[in-house]
């Protein structure tokens, strides 16, 4: 799921992931569509364990080419994505503006940024706008570090924007992206400002 498979964290995904590889085709794919279910009509943290339970099923469904064999239909508000052919499942990152909405099946682009609808794109690239010169205080090298004086406290201050915008993107913007996919995903951390999912506290309205 990550970039290095074999980094620990990844050898303990597949580790967990086994109990789906044991399932016949059939067994999966109604796992999977019945899921899909559950999931529909709601916006959704990365961290939720029924979302971790999800990407891994779908990660072994792709390797199976499941949806290609159509053993069981997902519901109907469900489309097939352009990208792999699987259910529309889009995820919102914080690189939305270059890499628009994320498909859960095959972590390609499932919606460019130019194609989402016209009623929300606008806040969500203001929003990435405002999120992109936050994160970046992680990466800053050392001429802007020693610039910032200190540097521990504008870490943290930039830690404490970011729980804040990504409220902001898991509460009223995922709603309104809920207008047109039948589920979201949002990605409820920032592992560069160790900010974690329970630091996050949802916003209705901004
Ligand atoms: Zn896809």
């Amino acid at each position: 799921m990550a970039a290095n498979p074999d980094s620990p964290l990844d050898l303990l995904w597949k580790e967990y992931s086994a109990v789906f590889r044991d399932l016949d085709d059939l067994s999966l794919a109604r796992w999977l569509a019945q899921t899909l279910g559950q999931l529909e009509g709601k916006a959704w943290r990365l961290s939720h364990p029924l979302l971790g339970a999800y990407r891994l099923a779908a990660q072994i469904g792709q390797d199976k080419h499941i949806w290609f064999k159509r053993l069981a239909n997902p519901p109907t508000k469900y489309t097939e994505s352009p990208c792999c052919r699987a259910p529309i499942l889009p995820m919102l990152t914080r690189d939305v503006r270059d890499a628009g909405l994320i498909c859960q099946h095959c972590n390609d682009t499932l919606v460019p940024f130019d194609d989402i609808p016209d009623a929300v794109r606008e806040d969500l690239g203001k929003w990435a706008d405002d999120y992109q010169p936050v994160h970046a205080v992680a990466h800053w090298e050392d001429r802007q570090r020693k610039a910032a004086g200190n540097y521990e406290q504008a870490l943290e201050d930039a830690a404490k924007k970011a729980e804040k915008l990504l409220g902001q993107a898991g509460g009223d913007l995922t709603t309104r992206l809920l207008e047109f996919y039948p589920a979201i995903i949002w990605e409820d951390q920032d592992e560069c400002l160790e900010v974690r999912p329970e630091d996050i506290h949802l916003q209705a309205q901004v």
